[in-house]
């Protein structure tokens, strides 16, 4: 279940600010607040999705092509296509999911190392 008081949601409504770096009619993008590289933009679909998973199997044609395009053209905007980056979708409790609204992380800026960490 969607719980219409997560934070990005919050972001949505304008209720919290965020610092934006794109918006269209289905999507919008913004700085990561605790940014993990020197690029670190999280992509939003305005939709209600609590996950890929959710995403994947109730968003329209529309609202799928939109958020990959987003983040294809924020990357290349940001001057990160050339040299490479990363998109991340964390999903549910083992994914590491804080935020319950479906987002692509884009990190860039830096050589980003191993996919995943080794468990220590
Ligand atoms: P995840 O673990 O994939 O759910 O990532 C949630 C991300 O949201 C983290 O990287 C947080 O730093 C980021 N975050 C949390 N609150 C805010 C906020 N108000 N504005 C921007 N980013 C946020």
């Amino acid at each position: 279940m969607y719980d219409p008081d997560n934070i990005f949601a919050k972001i949505l409504r304008g209720e919290i600010p965020c610092k934006k770096v794109y918006e269209d009619d289905h999507v919008l993008a913004f700085d990561d607040v605790n940014p993990q590289a020197p690029v670190h933009v999280l992509v939003i679909p305005k939709g209600a999705y609590v996950s890929l998973d959710d995403f994947a199997a109730k968003a329209s044609d529309g609202e799928i092509a939109a958020l990959f395009r987003a983040a294809g053209k924020i990357a290349r905007d940001l001057g990160a296509a050339e040299k490479g980056y990363r998109i991340l979708a964390n999903t549910g409790a083992d994914g590491g999911q804080e935020v319950p609204h479906f987002h692509i992380h884009i990190f860039a800026g830096r050589p980003l190392g191993r996919m995943v960490a080794r468990p220590e």
